[in-house]
């Protein structure tokens, strides 16, 4: 009999107290980096078997860098960390009166238990727009996507039919935040460094892009200033931008807008939500809006002494962000380093230090050469931005090889205009998300 028939994760015995985390994304992987070799065993769970970093998915998505680039596996990761334990399980509930976490390979014992599970689409309940529709949140919905608009085009380069060929050439994105944003001005370049030379059966047709968002302006959380620069680069990219309008419904082909006005897009990509991921067996009262989970300012869930919750799915309320922090990397990259110095302080029985968000800016990019920034006092947009953009982002990724190859692919798009990876590995079937 092994392990998993007895219903227990295989992690060795040990007299250490067992820190069991949820998600290897930025905030468990920072956490585990803090208590690399310290006396605590680390069981590290996640449904995956590899990092995967977000914030470079839309190149994924378009072609514009290969999936291996942006994931690390755990396994390589923690080679030399002698107190770290990966099992690749989903955990499916906990049970936090008996300190046992239930996984679909069995069931663990902790000691600590954190949540860092970080956050999924939001739909807003709209199983068409699910259905219909990708949104953007792993490599799995990155290679979904492009898959779907490199197969639509393949179909519209068939049919003889105008408006057919109109419609599934058409993309639509719905969100005007940072990857509504970056993956319009991607595509936009696709459109006109790509598909002439790849598909001379569109010339007769536009390929339209459309991104929809349903406030005043792109980017809110960006100042106004950028916000505006945004949406001139896009318009000079012959994005069309419908703001201030929502989507009302959509079938696979038609956009309807509120208002009743339509139009039709074969590619539905919705980035206008997330909402946390949270395990079931949590109290009740511990769940806030979009999902998350209230804590204190340590990250420790409300009435649970030994279970805490940093990144996306937390909602760490302090003195200085009263409604809790932004749903990106920086606030999950500071609570995981914290947490580690935290947790061990806690073990010691002394005091820990509460959490404070140090903001660093926030960034977008909007195709080659544009990027918008806003770093504390400084706002700025254009070439240079961009070159920050590129830096943050390349010493950001995990794993020597993966920088090196994502400079390459950079390299080589900016010289020739290519996007070297548009494949279709593995077909798109919109039957399996339907089912
Ligand atoms: C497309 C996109 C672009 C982004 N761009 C930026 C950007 O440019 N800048 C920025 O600062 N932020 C960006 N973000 C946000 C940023 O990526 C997140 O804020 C950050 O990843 C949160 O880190 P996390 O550790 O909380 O969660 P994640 O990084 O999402 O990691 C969560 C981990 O938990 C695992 N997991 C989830 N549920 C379970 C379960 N039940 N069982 C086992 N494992 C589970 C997942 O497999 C994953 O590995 C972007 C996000 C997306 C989706």
């Amino acid at each position: 009999m092994n392990c998993l028939d007895r219903g227990l994760i295989c992690a060795a015995e040990t007299e250490l107290p067992r820190v069991v985390i949820v998600g290897g994304g930025f905030a468990g992987l920072n956490l585990i980096k803090g208590l690399k070799n310290l006396p605590v065993q680390v069981v590290l769970i996640d449904k995956n078997n590899f990092h995967q970093f977000l914030p470079l998915l839309y190149q994924v998505a378009t072609s514009g860098i290969e999936p291996d680039n942006i994931a690390f596996p755990y396994r390589k990761l923690f080679e030399k960390y002698r107190n770290v334990v990966f099992r690749m399980a989903e955990v499916t509930h906990i049970n936090t009166t008996h300190n046992k976490l239930s996984t679909n390979i069995g069931v663990i014992h902790y000691d600590y238990l954190v949540l860092a599970c970080g956050s999924k689409t939001n739909f807003l309940g709209n199983t068409d727009f699910e259905n219909f529709g990708s949104g953007l949140n792993s490599v799995t919905d990155a290679l979904d996507i492009r898959s779907r608009l490199l197969q639509n085009l393949e179909k519209a380069a068939v049919t003889c039919i105008e408006h057919e060929k109109r419609e599934l050439s058409s993309v639509a994105i719905v969100g005007g935040g940072a990857t509504g944003v970056e993956i319009a001005g991607a595509l936009a370049e696709f459109k006109r460094y790509i598909l002439p030379k790849d598909y001379p059966e569109l010339n007769s047709v536009e390929m339209k892009i459309y991104l929809i968002e349903a406030t005043g302006r792109l980017l809110q959380a960006m100042p106004e200033k950028l916000s505006e620069k945004t949406l001139h680069y896009l318009s000079r990219m012959n994005v069309d931008v419908l703001l201030n309008t929502s989507v009302n419904s959509y079938d696979g082909k038609k956009v309807v807008l509120a208002g009743e006005k339509s139009f039709s897009a074969a590619t539905f990509i919705w980035t206008a939500g997330v909402k946390g991921d949270i395990v079931k067996g949590l109290p009740r009262e511990s769940i806030s809006r979009q999902n998350r989970i209230l804590t204190d300012d340590f990250g420790r869930i409300l009435t649970l002494n030994n279970v805490f919750a940093i990144g996306d799915n937390a909602l760490i309320k302090t003195h200085t962000n009263p409604h809790g922090h932004p749903m990106i990397a920086q606030p999950a990259i500071q609570q995981g380093k914290l947490l580690a110095k935290n947790l061990m302080k806690l073990i010691q029985n002394e005091s820990m230090v509460p959490f404070e968000y140090q903001d660093k800016g926030t960034m977008a990019t909007i195709g080659r050469k544009k990027a918008v920034a806003s770093i504390k006092k400084l706002k700025f947009g254009g070439f240079f931005a961009w070159l920050i953009w590129s830096f943050i982002h390349l010493v950001s990724l995990i794993g020597f090889r993966n920088k090196i190859m994502v400079t390459i692919n950079w390299l080589w798009s900016y010289f020739t205009y290519e996007k070297g990876n548009r494949v279709i590995i593995r077909r798109y079937e919109e039957v399996k998300k339907s089912e």
